[in-house]
């Protein structure tokens, strides 16, 4: 881990030292890595005495809210309940940590990208997506063979002074929340898994973190109507391309009709994944205005070459997304089948899948 040394936690301890007021933020839709490594570097700062926030873009899903005791909800604020205050407490802090995100776009930080880059304070980047914008930041973590934004937040954790890389030394609601987003960020285990991941998972395990009731949170505590939703999608909306490319698509009448919450088809994409013949899936929903797009591919395949090439989006190489406008893409989600099998035709055949 290249970004780790020691002149980039030196400086890191100097700006969190000198700082008084600190703001962390993630990219729109935090998910769990989002939602854990923001909720663990603040839980970390506060122990430590610093007056800290998270500003999230938007509203965080309601699966992710264990993450946070309704002491700690105070100091966790969404862009869209309160533009105004989101914006006042960026400009006001004196230092930035940008989370699991690597560029003010606003296909990744929303509303809130403006704020971002006028304040005039430091900012930190801690992120493992590909091509960051290093020109934003002060300092930047970056990097990319890692599992997640949390793991990569732990070890810069471990490389400080204040821990001595003892795991012990965080608390355990810092333990709990690296190991949540580690976990939702590789599918529990199942993709991007280094042998740094299972270090720190052990790591965490031997201080103290209690991996079944965090289990039960993440996946076992969902509404009924979402594993009826997956069910429907899976028997009768799934297509299968000659080209081993699943897909399905999720209207919005449908997701009203169950009662389909944000969050709530987090996972949806990579089911599909489990059959032998398809290579890549996608999971196409509908949002205001525009089309929102999950890729997944096994190896072989790059999901990020796709999603640039057709879904104006990016991402890691097996894991990705994206958007479809209208009218510029589809005209509407009637014609979002046909521009699936289109695109992922040639990029499966003609063009190169680009996979290593
Ligand atoms: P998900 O399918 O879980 O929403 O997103 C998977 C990954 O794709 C994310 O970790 C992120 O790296 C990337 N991603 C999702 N949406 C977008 C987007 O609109 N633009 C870009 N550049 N990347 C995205
Ligand atoms: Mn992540």
């Amino acid at each position: 881990m290249n970004s780790i040394d020691r002149e980039n936690i030196g400086r890191l301890c100097t700006l969190a030292g000198n700082a008084e007021r600190i703001a962390i933020t993630a990219h729109i839709r935090p998910d769990g890595d989002a939602m854990g490594s923001c909720t663990a570097l603040m839980r970390f700062l506060r122990e430590s005495g610093k007056e800290t926030y998270i500003i999230f873009p938007d509203k965080y899903p309601d699966n992710l809210a264990f993450l946070a005791d309704s002491a700690e909800k105070k100091f966790i604020l969404s862009a869209e309940d309160d533009p105004g205050r989101a914006t006042e407490t960026i400009s006001s802090c004196d230092l930035i940590f940008c989370l699991d995100f690597n560029k003010f776009e606003e296909s990744r930080c929303g509303v809130l990208c403006k704020a971002l880059s006028d304040a005039i304070c430091y900012k930190v980047l801690i992120d493992h997506h590909l091509s960051p914008d290093r020109s934003l930041f002060s300092i930047v973590f970056s990097e990319t063979e890692i599992s997640s934004t949390a793991e990569l937040l732990f070890w810069i954790l471990m490389s400080i002074p204040q821990t001595g890389g003892d795991p012990k030394a965080l608390s355990t609601g810092v333990a709990t929340s690296l190991f949540a987003g580690m976990t939702t960020d590789t599918n529990n285990f199942a993709n991007s898994v280094f042998p740094s991941t299972l270090r720190m998972a052990s790591m965490l395990l031997e201080a103290g973190v209690d991996r079944e009731t965090l289990l039960r949170h993440l996946y076992q505590e969902y509404p009924e109507r979402r594993l009826r939703l997956l069910g429907k999608l899976l028997y009768s909306e799934m297509k299968i391309t000659d080209d081993g490319v699943a897909y399905m698509i999720l209207d919005r009448k449908t997701m009203e009709e169950y009662g389909i919450r944000e969050g709530e088809t987090e996972g949806f994409v990579n089911e599909p994944l489990s059959i032998g013949k398809v290579r890549m899936s996608i999971f196409i929903k509908e949002d205001n205005g525009y089309f929102r797009v999950s890729i997944r591919s096994k190896k072989g395949v790059s999901a990020n070459r796709c999603a640039k090439k057709h879904f104006n989006g990016g991402g890691h190489e097996l894991a990705s997304g994206g958007r479809l406008y209208a009218p510029k893409d589809i005209k509407d989600i009637s014609e979002a089948a046909g521009y699936v099998e289109r695109v992922t035709h040639a990029f499966m055949n003609g063009e190169e899948t680009g996979g290593k």
